[in-house]
């Protein structure tokens, strides 16, 4: 067999879904194991939605994604144009043969002779095709609908009583009868080749030899099979990949949460990660390995091993592989990618000088394991930057028994008073004075902890106290211990 080829063909219609994304992702790891070509075509012959806008956040997001593509747009090739609109020219130059040899022909029925045609047949309860009004018309006919300045589409001359049969590496053989499909439109009036038509012709002239895509495009399957065979073109072999769902089994949309690979960009999630997640989508690994760098996705990854069943999203899956991803991450990684969300929340300046980063990232450092993507730093971080939550009476309670104890006007009037006679805080030296007071009341550790803690934020629980303190600075930290210093009496 030639080397394998496949390609990612998206239609440049609005953001790019996260669904797309496993399209590409699936075909890009198949011809990295396989040492194939990745070609990336752009298929925007709908014209009316079709925008460079969109093709741009396409091919940024794959970037992002670090799925870098061996032939097609912007790359280039031997086979290009690859954006759809600039290959009206080679399209025609196969249509005409096709109407020449008689296995396609005009079709002059207007919309609403189709449209009428097709609600007879739905009141007959037939499932509507088209009825081959014009499969045979006559010169006069022609001439005449001419005449009557009628712009004509082109339309496949589809066999009947033949089976369209393949191989589907996911699902298996489909096969589909051709008189369910009748002749059908390859060419719009306006010239526009219709999808199902253009894809066949680039894949075919693309050299593409496996195409994987989504199981919405199962039901094209058998119109492209026809095309094929009217030009005596090998079929490639397919690959439907099956439906994203939501974790209440409806069709993944907005209402389960962010859709588009941008959005997880902004909210601070990682590319390996979002790979990681979308490999998982269909693709069921040989044991139970959940994290997989991508050079294992690479070297694990196999079509037989691709689910027929719909895909769940789960976000706390998501979340968890991105939490695992974040962990190895340098300090100054972490701090990139919780940046803007800290500035979105005026938590940050514009362009922090040295001081203030050096803070910035002790402040990310100490949460990061509290968060599981970027844009969750600001809710985190509100601890440092906001004043102290209300507790809830449960926690108040517990709060109250711990502020109740006997010792705890004692520790906290020691540390305050060690705090105050600092030159410096940071970590070691909080964690120093803390250890102090340890040693001098004879307390342990928790009837020390707990009344500085709660004293300082508020709370029962969080992040490491030493960073938190240091965080605060000596004055904030102060002025806590002093209001509930007052509290005790
Ligand atoms: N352009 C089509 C889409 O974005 C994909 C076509 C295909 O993969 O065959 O849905």
């Amino acid at each position: 067999m030639s080397k394998m080829k496949v390609r990612f063909a998206p239609s440049p219609t609005g953001p790019f879904h996260i669904g797309g994304a496993r399209s590409a992702l699936f075909n890009w790891l198949l011809a990295r194991k396989e040492g194939g070509t990745f070609l990336l075509r752009i298929e925007d012959t709908d014209l009316a939605r079709s925008t460079r806008e969109s093709e741009e956040n396409i091919k940024a997001a794959l970037k992002w994604l670090g799925m870098n593509w061996d032939e097609g747009i912007d790359v280039g090739g031997e086979n290009g144009p690859y954006r759809q609109t600039e290959r009206l020219d080679i399209y025609k130059e196969i249509t005409n043969p096709l109407l020449a040899e008689d296995k396609a022909y005009y079709c002059y029925c207007s919309e609403e002779e189709l449209e009428a045609e097709r609600q007879k047949q739905l009141e007959k309860g037939e499932t509507p095709k088209y009825n081959g009004h014009c499969r045979h018309l006559t010169e006069e006919q022609i001439e005449a609908y001419k005449a009557e300045g009628r712009k004509p589409t082109v339309r496949l001359r589809v066999p009947l009583n033949e089976t369209f049969a393949f191989d589907d590496m996911v699902r298996g053989h489909v096969s589909f009868d051709s008189n369910g499909v009748g002749d059908f439109v390859i060419v719009k009036s306006d010239g526009i080749p219709v999808y199902n038509y253009a894809v066949v012709i680039d894949d075919h002239t693309m050299e593409v030899t496996h195409v994987i895509r989504a199981e919405e495009h199962l039901s094209n399957t058998p119109r492209q099979i026809a095309i094929y065979n009217a030009l005596g073109w090998e079929v490639p072999v397919f690959g439907h990949i099956s439906l994203i769902l939501g974790k209440d089994y409806k069709k993944m949309s907005k209402r389960h949460g962010a859709t588009s690979v941008d959005q997880y960009r902004q909210l601070g999630y990682l590319p390996e990660a979002i790979n990681n997640f979308l490999a998982l989508l269909g693709w069921a690994p040989d044991g139970e390995q959940e994290l997989f760098t991508q050079e294992e996705l690479i070297q694990n990854f196999s079509m037989d091993r691709v689910a027929k069943n719909p895909a769940v999203f789960d976000i706390d899956k998501l979340n968890w592989i991105n939490f695992n991803y974040m962990k190895n991450l340098s300090d100054e990684e972490l701090y990139e990618l919780c940046l803007p969300h800290l500035q979105a929340a005026g938590y940050a300046s514009e362009t922090p000088d040295e001081a203030e980063k050096a803070k910035l990232i002790m402040l990310c450092v100490c949460l990061k394991d509290h968060i599981s993507f970027g844009a969750q730093i600001k809710d985190e971080a509100k601890l440092i930057f906001e004043d102290k939550e209300v507790p809830t009476d449960e926690e108040k309670a517990e709060i109250d028994a711990v502020l109740a104890e006997e010792s705890c006007p004692v520790v906290l009037k020691e540390f305050r008073d060690a705090v105050a006679a600092l030159d410096e805080i940071s970590p070691e030296v909080v964690k120093a004075t803390i250890k102090g007071i340890m040693k001098s009341t004879k307390l342990k550790g928790k009837f020390v902890f707990m009344p500085i803690r709660i004293a300082t934020t508020g709370q029962m629980h969080g992040p490491d106290l030493n960073y938190i303190i240091t965080l605060f600075g000596k004055e904030k930290t102060l002025q806590r211990l002093d209001e509930t210093i007052a509290t005790l009496g």
